[in-house]
């Protein structure tokens, strides 16, 4: 029997996905936090986004609002049917990580979540889709570290390939789940967060860097299962990680893996002074990255600045109400 956590805190948006190509995605991001049954907080985040073909039908749409000069109310049931939910799950109370980009980081570590705390979060998040919609995917990148608290999370990911939904793991690197996951081959999709191209940076920005060196994860990575999709994530920091010569270094670190380059956009967070790169320099990047042989995505983040999108962010709040300001407008 599941539970339903109750929700401490919830705030929603709903609208586009400006993305830094300018093209734009309808959907909508709704976060909570919800208290375990030990008074606990963790945070959760409910994703509803359109495909591209309905994303083209809204265009249509739009057109002929604009002639017509009114509304149409038509095909929003169809629509409704056609959002795709995804949620992206804590799986620590709190992380030890101590990344110095992230709000996980401003408050103490408590402890792994177990086995049945992340299918009740699960099931909290799914309580908020309406009805007819289905959850499609699972991500393991909110507070925490998964492979932390692999015996965990992959007893989850199995559950979830048995019920048909997919999952990916985010990871910060931790060399030995990792290759446990590839030799047992999780059922789930991997994304491991780069977020620099050498040590000495990632360092600064990541301490546990020091005790996962990029070329023992690319060492690893060499060996994951061929079927297993990969990204390396890298979060694009204003004048810190996002010149020509990081992109020049970070494709030939990644030369010849089978991944994709997924370019994130930063969530700003008072405490911190990291700012997130411009729009322009961001496709400059990716340029360059691409004509290196380097396969590159962006990930849609912009619509997550109002609802504290950045992992830890909204939990932090609701922790420590003094940090409600708002962020300097840059
Ligand atoms: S980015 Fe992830 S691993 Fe790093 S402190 Fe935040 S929650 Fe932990």
């Amino acid at each position: 029997m599941t539970t339903v956590y109750p929700v401490l805190e919830r705030v929603r948006t709903i609208g586009s996905f400006d993305t830094p190509e300018q093209s734009v995605c309808p959907g909508s991001v709704e976060k909570l936090v919800l208290r375990l049954d030990d008074g606990n907080a963790v945070e959760a985040i409910l994703i509803g986004t359109f495909g591209p073909r309905v994303k083209k039908a809204l265009e249509l749409d739009a057109v002929v609002e604009r002639r017509l000069g009114q509304r149409l109310s038509r095909r929003l049931p169809y629509l409704q049917r056609k959002i795709r939910y995804e949620t992206c799950v804590s799986t620590q109370v709190g992380c030890a990580l101590d990344c110095q980009f992230c709000a996980s980081s401003l408050v103490p570590f408590v402890r792994n979540m177990t086995e049945e705390e992340l299918l009740n979060e699960i099931a909290s998040v799914e309580a908020e889709i309406p009805s007819g919609g289905q959850l499609k995917k699972v991500i393991f990148a909110g507070v925490g570290e998964p492979l932390m608290n692999y015996d965990a999370v992959s007893t989850v990911v199995r559950r979830l390939a048995a019920r048909g939904v997919r999952a990916r793991i985010n990871t910060v690197g931790v060399v030995p789940y990792l290759e446990r996951m590839f030799a047992e081959r999780l059922p789930t999709e991997l994304i491991v967060s780069f977020h620099a191209p050498n040590d000495a940076l990632r360092t600064e920005l990541m301490p546990v860097g020091k005790g996962y060196p990029l070329a023992e994860i690319i060492r690893v990575l060499r060996t994951a299962p061929k079927d297993m999709l990969i990204e390396a994530k890298y979060l694009m920091l204003r004048e810190l990680n996002d010149t020509l010569e990081h992109a020049a270094e970070l494709a030939s670190l990644v030369a010849g893996l089978p991944l994709m380059v997924t370019l994130q956009l930063y969530n700003r967070i008072e405490e911190r002074s990291y700012r997130p790169s411009e729009p322009a320099q961001v496709l400059r990047f990716a340029d360059a990255l691409r004509a290196r042989g380097i396969r590159v995505g962006m990930l849609n983040s912009n619509i997550g600045e109002p609802v504290s999108g950045g992992c830890g962010q909204l939990r932090a709040r609701v922790i420590n109400p003094s940090r409600r300001s708002r962020l300097p407008v840059v």
